[in-house]
């Protein structure tokens, strides 16, 4: 099969939601101006932008990276610099946390690393074998995003971009819906900008980028990653939902997308119809948070009981 745009090459990807075949720089192309496309809808960058990009060291924050780092040449008065929290993860986060460090000397890119142990006095695997953990990922991804608001403002970022995949953006929108917390889909947006100034915005720029894309353009571009997924991930409820989309994006191809845009019009009534999202300072830590106790204090304060 030919490549649908060029028509000159033989086609590696057949995009079936849109019926279109391509070769790897047609794709590697299309790709970009969709991250482009979502990046003006959200009207997400300025030109003069310190960006703080959350740095995993895998496939999509490593994508994200590449793909902002060309956007940003065009705008000498952009800034960006990578930003990597180490949870603390033996076996799994140092390999990553090599692989973000050769990508930003590659780049030329500023890299800050923060640890778990550093701000909370502990790492994850203290958490999880002392305190008996069941559900690691449910603290780690309260902690990290606390870790990473520290991180940004520490270096004077005006916005912090994380690498989340459309795939990531339903499967927290099933999440919210399973664990009944529905108001928090409208706090989920791919720019969330916050009119009071305490938290950095922040925004996802592949928030419309399936992840089985970002793999290809990851594979077809010939970034290095880590691939080696970590020994928590299997413990997550996200993980049984990543399953179950997969299935039915297999057996009814573009229903992914379709939630995605139900997502969006559901969310615009949310925000319609409720009451203002008031922020105050943690008593605990001072970082803002709409309850007297921040989420990470709260939770840290649960493990310590
Ligand atoms: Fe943290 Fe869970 Fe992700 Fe592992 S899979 S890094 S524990 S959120
Ligand atoms: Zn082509
Ligand atoms: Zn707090």
């Amino acid at each position: 099969m030919d490549c649908s745009i060029c028509q000159q090459t033989g086609a590696f990807y057949f995009r079936e939601y849109e019926g279109i075949a391509f070769c790897h720089q047609c794709f590697k192309k299309n790709f970009e101006n969709r991250v482009h496309r979502t990046i003006s809808r959200y009207h997400m960058l300025d030109h003069d932008h310190h960006i703080a990009v959350a740095l995993s060291g895998g496939k999509d924050s490593i994508t994200l990276l590449r793909i902002l780092r060309k956007i940003e040449k065009r705008f000498p008065k952009s800034r960006i610099t990578a930003v990597t929290v180490d949870e603390g993860i033996e076996g799994y986060r140092d390999e990553a946390i090599n692989i973000a460090e050769d990508q930003c000397s590659e780049l030329g890119i500023d890299h800050k690393i923060i640890s778990f142990k550093q701000i909370y006095g502990h790492t994850l695997d203290d958490l999880v074998s002392k305190k008996k953990l069941s559900f690691p990922c449910s603290y780690c991804g309260v902690l990290r995003r606390k870790a990473i608001n520290l991180i940004a403002r520490e270096i004077e970022a005006d916005k912090i971009a994380t690498a989340h995949n459309m795939d990531d953006e339903i499967q927290t929108y099933m999440l919210n819906v399973f664990h009944g917390d529905v108001l928090r889909i409208s706090r989920s947006e791919p720019s969330l900008e916050d009119p009071s100034g305490m938290f950095l915005p922040r925004v996802k720029p592949l928030a419309e980028s399936p992840e089985k894309e970002v793999v290809l353009y990851a594979y077809s571009t010939g970034i290095r990653f880590q691939t080696v997924p970590c020994p928590y991930a299997t413990t997550a409820l996200r993980n049984d939902i990543r399953i179950m989309l997969n299935r039915l994006e297999a057996r009814h191809g573009g229903t992914k997308f379709t939630i995605y845009r139900s997502v969006e019009r559901l969310r615009d009534l949310l925000k319609r119809s409720k009451s203002p999202f008031t922020l105050q300072r943690c008593r605990s830590c001072g970082e803002p948070t709409p309850s007297e106790v921040c989420e990470a204090c709260r939770l840290l304060q649960e493990i310590d009981a």
